[in-house]
């Protein structure tokens, strides 16, 4: 099917509020007055994006493997805890959508599901072989296995045009007790009322769609899932960065005493920095930098 795409994504209407002029000043950021919904106007051509994709490089490959090893234990906790709030046991089979070079597959198949990654970057397979010994391939959503336990898609919604047509037909492949999970940049972060067009939300060309969590929520909604939660776990929280542990990291011979007092700004950020702007984020969806979701099959 042809789209329009100039209309408002989530509501086919024209009736659109411009907010940012984005790098290409051809695009800008745009609400939907209707709907609500918050995207970039025009969205890019599908011919544009892909040739944009195809000359990136891998998220996340050529790490060591000790950062990999951390990133696969924090996600794995991550997933934990949207699966506690999901209800969903770990088991049957899942996917990880836009996967990488796998981090969360890895994470998915240490928790017990059959764990597929979906990637089409060309350097992803062999990249998360290597370093997972994980099964990842290149295949369009109609490809994909049914029956899914779990689907998650962490930073991918921002990109994909039509997001509540794509989940919809994530839903097709889900099993009736399965759950969908991930995480989008949040248009109300400090970042983006600090930095605008600038801040990671609104990255040009990549980010399509701007979630809020009401948007997120009506998206999902939309797409036949019901919303457990939507929120900011860390490191998704709010976040506030002065440049000052780099800065000393520079300025102060290597050693014992920088080591201690970049530890020593470490702690008062996270244990009296940042818990009062983390509740507050919590209980209304601004500031947090990233919205984390989890939710179910709707019967
Ligand atoms: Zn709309």
């Amino acid at each position: 099917m042809i789209r329009d795409d100039t209309a408002c994504p989530s509501c086919g209407k024209h009736n659109l509020a411009l907010k940012y002029a984005l790098n290409d000043q051809a695009y800008h950021t745009a609400k939907c007055r209707d709907c609500g919904f918050i995207f970039m106007h025009p969205y890019p051509s599908d011919a544009f994006l892909h040739d944009y994709y195809k000359t990136r490089s891998l998220y996340n490959s050529g790490n060591d493997a000790s950062s990999y090893d951390r990133a696969v234990a924090d996600r794995t906790a991550l997933i934990t805890g949207l699966l506690a709030r999901g209800g969903t046991k770990p088991n049957g089979r899942s996917v990880d959508f836009g996967a990488g070079v796998g981090i969360a597959v890895a994470a998915q198949a240490a928790l017990g599901f059959e764990a597929l990654g979906i990637e089409t970057n060309p350097q992803a397979q062999a990249a998360g072989h290597e370093a997972f010994g994980v099964d990842i391939r290149d295949l369009s959503l109609e490809e994909m296995p049914r029956d899914l336990s779990l689907f998650t898609l962490f930073e991918v919604l921002e990109h994909i045009k039509y997001p509540r047509e794509f989940m919809a037909q994530v839903r097709t492949h889900m099993a009736t007790s399965g759950a969908v999970a991930g995480s989008v940049p949040n248009y109300n972060s400090y970042a983006r009322y600090l930095r605008g067009k600038d801040s990671n939300a609104l990255y040009w060309p990549e980010h399509v769609n701007q979630f809020t969590r009401e948007t997120l929520t009506q998206t999902l909604e939309g797409a036949g899932f019901e919303v457990v939660y939507v929120g900011f776990p860390p490191p998704y929280g709010v976040v506030i960065a002065t440049g000052l542990r780099a800065w000393l990291r520079k300025v102060l011979p290597e050693g014992t005493i920088v080591c201690r007092v970049v530890a020593a700004i470490t702690w008062i950020k996270k244990c009296l920095i940042y818990p009062l702007p983390n509740s507050f984020a919590e209980k209304t969806g601004l500031l947090g930098h990233g919205l984390v979701f989890v939710a179910r099959v709707r019967a």
